[in-house]
């Protein structure tokens, strides 16, 4: 099937009205919105070629703890994949990376912020409420990666190391990654106090660095713009500037769309080998 055929299947939502729901932000370029049965799903039409995926809107209603739900299934079903074949993780803002493979699925998640397969079948999915939720694809070795990046996630440099992990477990050649960086908070509601600055002074991020990720607004505000940090860390990594996508949906900005109490996984799943369908997929569930 053709990136075109595939990008058929799913059906396209214009931006502005859902139903009854609040009017959906048009994101950027790169990007676009897909009727599911439960709501409305961004998608990255570059990463659509390499991975079925999605970023879920608040609709879906995802609870982090719980599995099993019929809204975890619609969520699955959303990434071509059936709900115990989502890989999680406990995540816990750090910059642990897990491995997936089909015979360590149903282990206890672990502790980690990133999960990355390459094996057909399986999908791997973050869960996050403002952080930053990025997914990768490799369309070499249809390896996957999903990324739950808040401040200390990307003070700790998580999409750096998920792209290193990338690298050593799978041989992906970072150059040709693609990556897309879902809902989540930013700079322009994103306000910080100066310990972030110092924090991410102290883990060594450049003064260039700094000064391209935090600024100060008129009335003196110090604010983090995340999705630039990540962006950046994942250039740093190997990434083409331009495979780096960025949907610029802020979820405070967006509160009716995208925000909400209990939120979203994010992840990339794989259809069986035979499936005439993508093997890799990607879903950022809220
Ligand atoms: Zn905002």
């Amino acid at each position: 099937m053709s990136a075109a055929d595939r990008a058929a299947a799913h059906t396209p939502l214009t931006t502005g009205v859902a139903g009854g729901a609040p009017a959906l932000p048009p994101p950027a370029a790169g990007f676009r919105w897909t009727a599911e049965s439960w709501g409305p799903m961004l998608r990255c039409v570059p990463l659509e070629a390499i991975a079925q995926h999605g970023f879920t809107s608040r609709q879906l209603a995802l609870r982090p703890g719980e599995s099993g739900t019929d809204r975890w299934a619609m969520a699955a079903a959303s990434v071509g994949c059936a709900a115990p074949r989502l890989a999680r993780v406990r995540q816990v803002h750090g910059a642990e990376v897990r491995v997936v493979r089909r015979d360590n699925l149903d282990a206890p998640a672990p502790d980690a912020d990133a999960v990355i397969t390459a094996t057909p079948g399986l999908a791997v999915t973050v869960v996050a409420a403002d952080c930053v939720p990025i997914l990768i694809a490799d369309p070499a070795t249809g390896a996957v990666a999903a990324i739950h990046a808040g401040w200390r996630g990307t003070c700790a440099r998580v999409a750096g190391a998920t792209v290193a992990a990338l690298t050593r477990e799978f041989a992906v050649d970072p150059a040709r990654l693609v990556a897309a960086i879902g809902p989540s908070i930013g700079a322009c509601c994103y306000d910080v106090g100066d310990d972030l600055l110092r924090a991410f002074d102290e883990a060594g991020h450049s003064s260039i660095e700094r000064a391209a990720w935090f600024s100060r607004d008129a009335a003196g505000r110090l604010r983090l713009d995340l999705w630039r940090a990540n962006a950046d860390q994942l250039v740093h990594a190997g990434l083409a500037p331009d495979a780096v996508h960025v949907c610029g949906l802020c979820t405070r900005t967006h509160v009716g769309v995208l925000s909400r109490i209990a939120r979203k996984a994010t992840g990339p799943a794989a259809w069986p080998p035979s499936s005439p369908r993508p093997e890799r997929h990607a879903a950022s569930f809220r």
